[in-house]
């Protein structure tokens, strides 16, 4: 690089702002990145309003109002690389969830049914309107790097970033959870699902192997594995691997019943049930994007009417 710094956007769209608190996570670290880098706009640090020219964007949060999209379309025009960062952005996040009702419904339930936010009345026109949808950005607008995490590990963050800086392909696996935790798949007798809030799990097998149900196998290890290294079977908050992106017919239900079926006594027909009865938890981050969404074997309204109906 020559002397002059790189010049920084960030952006923060639907989101809880847990991505934008992860920059800070990356504690001494930071210094090395300001040492490169000069940030011109970025909502928790500067009182900047317009989107100035920058070399580098990082756009947090999915697209669910107008004013995100806005935002993400400034920010596409000021910025030269912009990176879709945190699983909101990639894949459209937790709140992709909403996907599983109409816009009325939410609407509804926010603010007159809820009993603890219940207000009897709709936002008006000074709020910026709430699109159908929940929309990835790269729907959007061109993303030139892709970081998902709920929020990215501080490893990924500095990797990304320094790799940015440094103008080469930043270097990350496609492992699953898998890969980092530390527990062994093995097989056993046990004949029923578990709910984590049953029994207490042995802390060196595998969650599926005593029957408790674990994404780590179908999601992409941009956390290295915090949760089933510490007592916790991973709920997928980082995004699914590419084979469950990619691949028409398999997904979250049909990889983890394969592999449970494989390691206990619990068939995969069970398996896949209890994983559609519970779709909108399971495939909460990752719904929003068509890659899942727009799959024919993803029919989470059929089966939350058929809960519904049970
Ligand atoms: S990806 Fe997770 S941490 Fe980041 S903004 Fe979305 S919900 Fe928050
Ligand atoms: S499925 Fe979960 S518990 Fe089992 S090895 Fe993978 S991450 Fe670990
Ligand atoms: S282990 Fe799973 S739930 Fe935990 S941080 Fe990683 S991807 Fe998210």
């Amino acid at each position: 690089m020559s002397g002059e710094k790189i010049r920084l956007n960030t952006e923060w769209l639907c989101d809880c702002g847990g991505c934008h608190v992860a920059l800070v996570d990356l504690h001494e670290k930071i210094l090395k990145v300001l040492e490169s880098v000069e940030i011109l706009k970025c909502p928790v640090l500067t009182d900047e309003k317009n989107y100035p020219a920058a070399d580098i964007g990082i756009l947090t949060g999915s697209i669910r109002t107008e004013h995100d999209r806005h935002a993400a379309l400034e920010m596409r025009k000021q910025c030269r690389t912009i990176i879709a960062f945190g699983t909101c952005a990639v894949y459209g996040g937790l709140h992709g969830a909403g996907l599983a009702h109409t816009r009325e419904e939410i609407l509804n339930h926010v603010y007159r049914q809820s009993p603890t936010t219940r207000t009897d009345f709709l936002p008006n026109n000074s709020v910026s309107n709430l699109e159908k949808m929940v929309t990835p950005i790269d729907e959007v607008i061109d993303v030139d790097l892709y970081l998902p995490g709920c929020p990215p590990h501080p490893h990924f963050i500095f990797e990304g970033l320094s790799a940015l800086i440094e103008q080469r392909s930043p270097r990350a696996g496609k492992e699953s959870v898998c890969a980092g935790c530390r527990r062994t798949m093995t097989k056993t007798e046990v004949a029923a699902i578990r709910e984590i809030t049953d029994g207490v799990p042995d802390n060196d097998t595998c969650f599926l192997s005593q029957g408790y149900i674990c994404q780590g196998s179908v999601t992409l290890d941009r956390c290295l594995a915090p949760c089933p290294n510490h007592g916790v079977p991973c709920s997928g908050c980082a995004g699914p691997t590419m084979q469950v992106l990619t691949e028409p017919t398999r997904d979250i239900r049909t990889e983890i019943g394969e592999r449970m079926s494989r390691l206990t006594r619990i068939p995969y027909e069970t398996v896949k049930g209890h994983l559609e009865k519970s779709a909108k938890t399971q495939y909460a981050y990752a719904m929003a994007t068509r890659m899942i969404g727009n799959k024919p074997t993803f029919l989470i309204r059929k089966w939350i009417a058929e809960g519904e109906a049970r």
